[in-house]
């Protein structure tokens, strides 16, 4: 199937009209027309090659909601006219415990990932969902529950789950204290989802300026963190912090608002972290983890329960030929507080395809 995308030909290119193959279906495969696409952080870094492992051309895009457009023969879970969606995994070896027990993101085999990937059968590259069309095996294709606006849902799949599993992994619930650093993608999902369980939550920002944004979330209140004063005063005010800031930064200031057992979970920078103090984490058996998206049933899970709680990701939407713009703006944070691809905006075809 040749089809349209839009790709990064080098880590200095911005990204341009593509045209490329999807493979043909295997019997196990589902093949979607993409309707919506989010625009993560990562999307950003793999195409200028921030982490080293691009490769070229790139399509980006793991935040995904289509339409099945055609089945293989074997497949069961969807038919041709169901909303689906897919996220950042597209692959796993199935066998291994991780895979058997659900948590195929942590696959001993490692996922296959929706992009800049290999696909396991072919060794073919993975191209992601700035395109018209995707192709996926029937297992790593969600359902799109009813009453999720299809519109808004796609950040759910990367930036939802990145921050829904760190809760459900620490079991918070009602009557749990959760703080939140960094009010981006997944900042903004983490408050809205932990206030969806029932939690006390707080946004932890370097200024006050973004209380008002915080509470128009759902957040209780706002920590400011340069205020040494209510830092000291917040020691131990908190079960789970998630750290959603996606560049290198200082968590030791963190550690001792957390109370005994209390974990900090990064989810947002992959890379270095500035120089930490144990102190804390020794003297009240607090913990620093880091946490990747998560399994496939869980990202189910966290589907039903937006639509069930009717929880949505504030979205803007931008057209295509917007991304580069939009790359621009995301790195500024000038976006509130995801943007999404309307994917009817990208033709069919380009007279040169
Ligand atoms: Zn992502
Ligand atoms: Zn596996």
């Amino acid at each position: 199937m040749k089809i349209i995308g839009y790709a990064a030909q080098s880590a200095t290119a911005p990204l341009a009209p593509f045209s490329f193959e999807r493979r043909a279906l295997r019997p196990n495969d589902v093949a979607m027309e993409i309707l919506y696409c989010g625009v993560c952080h990562s999307d950003l870094h793999q195409a200028r090659n921030d982490w080293g492992f691009s490769r070229y051309p790139l399509v980006p895009g793991h935040e995904i909601v289509g339409r099945v457009s055609e089945v293989g023969s074997e497949v069961s879970r969807h038919k041709v006219g169901d909303l689906v969606a897919v996220g950042c995994m597209v692959d796993s070896c199935q066998v291994c415990d991780q895979c058997r027990k659900g948590d195929e993101q942590l696959c001993r085999e490692h996922h296959t990932q929706t992009y800049n990937d290999r696909d396991r059968v072919t060794g073919e590259t993975t191209y992601g969902g700035y395109a018209k069309h995707l192709v996926a095996r029937q297992e790593f294709v969600l359902r799109l529950p009813q009453g999720l606006d299809p519109s808004r849902a796609a950040p759910l799949l990367c930036a939802g789950i990145t921050t829904y599993s760190p809760l459900r992994t620490w079991n918070v619930g009602p009557g749990s204290r959760v703080g939140v650093i960094g009010l981006g993608g997944l900042g903004h999902m983490a408050v809205k989802l932990a206030v969806g369980l029932g939690a006390q939550v707080t946004v932890l920002s370097r200024s006050a300026d973004k209380r008002s944004d915080a509470l128009a979330l759902g957040a209780h209140g706002l920590l400011v963190s340069s205020d040494a004063q209510a830092m000291a005063a917040a020691q131990c005010a908190f079960d789970l912090i998630i750290d959603t800031v996606p560049v290198r930064h200082d968590v030791s200031p963190y550690m001792p608002l957390l109370d005994v057992d209390g974990t900090l979970v990064i989810v947002g920078q992959v890379g270095p972290i500035d120089e930490l103090v144990t102190i804390p984490l020794i003297l009240g058996r607090r913990r620093l983890a880091g946490s990747v998206i998560g399994g496939i049933a869980e990202t189910q899970e966290m589907l039903d329960f937006c639509a069930q709680k009717n929880i949505l990701p504030e979205c803007e939407m931008i057209r295509m030929e917007q991304i580069n713009e939009a790359f621009e703006r995301m790195e500024r944070s000038d976006v509130r507080y995801r943007f999404v691809i309307d994917m009817a905006s990208l033709p069919s075809s380009y007279a040169w395809s």
